[in-house]
């Protein structure tokens, strides 16, 4: 690792690696990832993701995310989430990666509070398919040096601007890094939960850095729940079961048998259909009967769910599958302009981690990868359009490397104000409602 880059990129999950691929080659960029460089929420994507099938779709995609997101949604950047989808799965394509198709044409499937099918996949597996192939790019640019296990635990900056970020490596050790952008790209909060379908470190950093160092955030308290993971006893990361089963035809059933929800309402509404049903019979989760669905498409379109509800000894061919509601994807973040733009200078924030307003209170299913990117690539036209950047006078004098020598406790720290964050919000929220 050098001393100074253009850009330093934290994370390598698709908003990161997407934004790194966008710069020029001319452009000397440093990607981190906390854990392993395949460590990322990105890699567990499974139901797929949105395009804008053709112009007739335009208003009913527009419809079914501002609907989702309870009309919250910053109506700008659902625009541009939607205008600029098909030339960013074409990037993608040209990236190598594939979606599935018949008869040499894409197929698309669909999930909950999508009015038409508009969500391109790869088996139950998309989210491996589009990060390990722009990972793989990556890793073949001279520009773009990757590390892995290497943790961002601060900023540098000084009077609103930022001239880079302190990193430990695996041992604890720290330095700093000079560059004239630094993109934030750390994904979402779920690893401050109990429960949830997130890698357990990717935990909010970015979000308590901005509390400490005054940007901006928005919506901290906008977290979803995802109606339906896998119950088992067993504690860890909670598996996912696509929104694209129930899309495909799988139903809910309570502990008597009976259908008791429409499955494909927004998530927000199908999670609290669960837990009422739950509560009121006592249960400790309800059924997903796949029977609807049939075999071929279970075998075909999701290997993967199938292979790990059989691990877990239910057969959806045969069996109901239990499932519960979990912690899955955080709406807020910090606040960001159309160009990804925090608001402190030469800081941006893309992926999870941001909150440029596209998903309102509630995310519409299979809408954060194509965020993620289209914002992502944003940042980096951005990037290239700025003239000049301001350097600092004496770049180590801005920071004091003794203060991190207890770095569990920092960590630590972080995650509490994420938690305190979340909660101050929603408690201020439920006072003005009831106002
Ligand atoms: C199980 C599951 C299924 C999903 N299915 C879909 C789907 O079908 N369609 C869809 O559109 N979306 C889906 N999502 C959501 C989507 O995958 C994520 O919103 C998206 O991938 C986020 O990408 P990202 O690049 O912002 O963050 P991530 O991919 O989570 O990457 C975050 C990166 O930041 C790094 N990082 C974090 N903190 C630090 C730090 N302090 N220092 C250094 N590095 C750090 C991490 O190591 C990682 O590399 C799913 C999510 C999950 C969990």
């Amino acid at each position: 690792m050098d001393k100074k880059y253009d850009v330093v990129i934290v994370g390598s999950g698709v908003a990161g690696l997407f934004c790194a691929l966008s710069l020029p080659r001319d452009k000397k960029i440093l990607c981190i990832s906390k854990d392993a460089l395949d460590g990322c929420d990105s890699f567990l994507a499974q139901g797929g993701i949105c395009m804008l099938r053709d112009e007739e779709d335009y208003d009913s995609y527009f419809e079914d995310t501002m609907r989702a997101g309870h009309y919250e949604n910053r109506e700008e950047s659902v625009e541009i989430m939607i205008r600029s989808s098909q030339e960013v799965i074409q990037d993608l394509v040209d990236y190598g990666v594939e979606f599935d198709k018949k008869d040499g044409e894409y197929l698309f499937t669909r999930e909950g509070a999508h009015s038409n099918n508009r969500i391109l996949f790869h088996e139950d597996v998309t989210g491996r398919e589009i990060t390990s192939k722009l990972l793989a790019r990556a890793q073949e640019r001279d520009n773009i040096t990757l590390m892995a296990h290497t943790t961002m635990v601060d900023w540098v900056c000084q009077d609103n601007v930022c001239y880079g970020i302190v990193v430990a490596d695996m041992d604890g050790k720290t330095t700093a890094v000079q560059a004239d952008v630094t993109v934030l790209a750390c994904g979402g909060l779920g690893g401050v939960y109990q429960h949830s379908t997130n890698f357990k470190h990717i935990s909010g950093d970015a979000l308590a850095l901005a509390m400490y160092h005054n940007v901006r955030l928005e919506n901290c308290d906008y977290v979803q729940i995802h109606p339906t993971t896998l119950y088992t006893k067993e504690g860890g990361r909670s598996f996912l079961i696509s929104e694209s089963v129930r899309g495909e035809g799988a139903v809910l059933r309570d502990k008597n048998g009976e259908r008791f929800t429409d499955e494909l309402q927004p998530r927000d509404i199908v999670s609290k259909a669960i837990h009422d049903k739950m509560e009121e019979q006592h249960t400790e989760h309800v059924w997903l009967d796949f029977s609807p669905i049939p075999e071929e498409e279970i075998l075909n379109h999701f290997p993967n769910i199938y292979a790990r509800c059989k691990q877990a000894g239910y057969d959806p061919l045969k069996d109901w599958v239990p499932v519960v509601p979990a912690q899955h994807y955080f709406m807020g973040g910090i606040y960001v302009d159309k160009d990804s733009k925090t608001t402190m200078e030469q800081l941006y924030a893309v992926g999870e981690t941001s909150c440029n307003g596209v998903h309102g209170r509630n995310r519409l299913a299979s809408n954060s990868l194509l965020e993620s990117l289209v914002f992502a690539k944003r940042a980096a036209a951005d990037i290239v359009n700025t003239k000049s950047f301001k350097q600092p006078k004496d770049f180590d004098s801005l920071i004091n490397m003794d203060g991190y020598e207890d770095l569990p406790s920092i960590m630590e720290y972080y995650h509490a104000m994420v938690v305190g964050e979340i909660e101050k919000e929603a408690n201020k929220r439920a006072e003005e409602e009831v106002l």
